[in-house]
């Protein structure tokens, strides 16, 4: 789960971090107070979507030589017509895709005058199974650049669980990112903070780009992106509470409410699946084939006829969905009672697109014969192969 900007960065503030004052406004009407009740004389405007690259940004309403995602101000009245200007409009940017995001809120922001831009990650760094930080001298601009052009100006420090950040990380850290006096020693006690915060939250990615070294010696974080483990949500009420519903695709939040695993892919094949190997195989067979699968649904173990029938209608909502593979192995998951929920389903939202379903494992007889007597235009399949070829054929026409 992701969430926006001013909250990590409220997030971190309470483990004390340095981070600017601001508010976060929904309207138009609320700037011009959010701007007063910050020092000045410099502002900051920040769109707030989940969505990184916002300050090379461009909205979409507006002409191609408007400001960006991310604005300077330099008073209160420039800082409203900012946000009157950016509110309710798409914000396009690298990270996006094409289509942009609805600005719904902004962030105004004390201004920091800054000398240098630093970039600084923590993540949890699988070929070691520890927590790295992972910091670089190069901030504010496009890291995967840096990463792919200079990749000696990016520095991982691994940290050891049982340890935690010891004086020797430390020392690693602020040396990779040239720091001294002062924002040294800002960065000695920000980085264990950030280290607390990302272990006692269940973070997964917690993205600093740009930590800054002020004009006036201090360090500050600028940027602030956060992920969480989806996993340990359940013992964080006060971060599911974060969750900006409207950030989300509405299929994924369908597909959450009734614990299925839904992925939102590009190409035309709808798949319902159970298990992650499976959905992999399948979609690797589909590509095999020569398409591309829309999305995955993944029914999982021991799921009910309703679930079945939740997971069907999600995937059958998608328009780019040309057609519909079912490929199920009854392991635990019984095969008759897939077949209900898809006979169940399609009588409630029609079926609209060519459905292939390929059935295996436990009650499979049961499960063939329900489908051939539903009435319905239900193509089986023996096998995977079979299955991937025929929903092919099918869409090709
Ligand atoms: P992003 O483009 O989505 O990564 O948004 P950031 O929050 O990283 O802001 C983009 C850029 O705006 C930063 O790299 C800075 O160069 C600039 N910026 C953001 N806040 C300030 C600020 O307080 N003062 C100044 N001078 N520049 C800022
Ligand atoms: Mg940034």
């Amino acid at each position: 789960m992701n969430i926006h900007e001013y909250q990590a960065k409220a997030l971190l503030k309470s483990y004390g971090a340095p981070v600017a004052e601001g508010v976060a406004i929904f309207s138009a009407a609320e700037a011009e107070a959010a701007a007063k009740s910050l020092p000045g004389p410099l502002y900051v405007v920040k769109s707030q979507i989940h969505a990184g690259g916002r300050g090379k940004g461009k909205f979409k309403e507006l002409s191609a030589d408007a400001k960006g995602g991310v604005r300077l101000a330099f008073s209160v009245d420039e800082a409203k017509a900012h946000a009157k200007e950016m509110l309710g409009n798409t914000l396009v940017t690298a990270q996006t895709g094409a289509a942009g995001k609805q600005v719904n809120r902004l962030y105004i922001e004390d201004g920091a005058d800054i000398d240098r831009e630093l970039y600084l990650s923590l993540l949890v760094d699988r070929s070691v199974g520890q927590i790295a930080f992972v910091v670089s001298t190069e901030g504010g601009m496009d890291i995967e650049a840096v990463a792919h052009d200079t990749p000696e100006k990016i520095v991982n420090v691994a940290i050891n669980p049982e340890a935690g950040v010891t004086a020797a990380d430390l020392a690693k850290l602020t040396s990779a990112l040239k720091l001294e006096g002062e924002a040294k020693a800002d960065a000695e006690k920000l980085f264990p903070i950030l280290y607390k915060a990302f272990v006692e939250k269940d973070m997964s990615l917690l993205e600093i780009n740009p930590l800054i070294v002020m004009k006036n010696g201090r360090m500050r974080v600028l940027d602030a992106k956060v992920s969480f483990d989806g996993n340990a949500l359940f013992r964080h009420d006060d971060i599911k509470a974060l969750r900006d519903e409207t950030e989300e695709d509405a299929k994924e939040i369908e597909a959450s409410k009734w614990d299925l695993a839904y992925v939102a892919l590009d190409g035309n094949i709808g798949c319902m699946v159970n298990g992650a190997g499976l959905a992999m195989a399948t979609m690797d067979i589909i590509k095999l084939y020569g398409k591309e699968p829309a999305n995955f649904c993944d029914v999982g173990g021991g799921a009910g006829k309703e679930k079945v029938a939740a997971a069907f209608k999600i995937i059958t909502a998608d328009p780019k969905v040309e057609g519909i593979l079912v490929n199920i192995f009854g392991g635990i998951m019984k095969c008759d009672v897939i077949a209900e929920g898809v006979v169940a389903a399609v009588h409630e939202v029609g079926l609209k697109v060519p459905l292939v379903v390929r059935l295996e494992g436990t009650n499979v007889e049961l499960g063939k014969k329900i489908l051939n007597e539903s009435g319905l235009a239900i193509t089986a399949a023996d096998d995977l192969d079979d299955a991937a070829k025929k929903i092919v054929a099918a869409i090709n026409g």
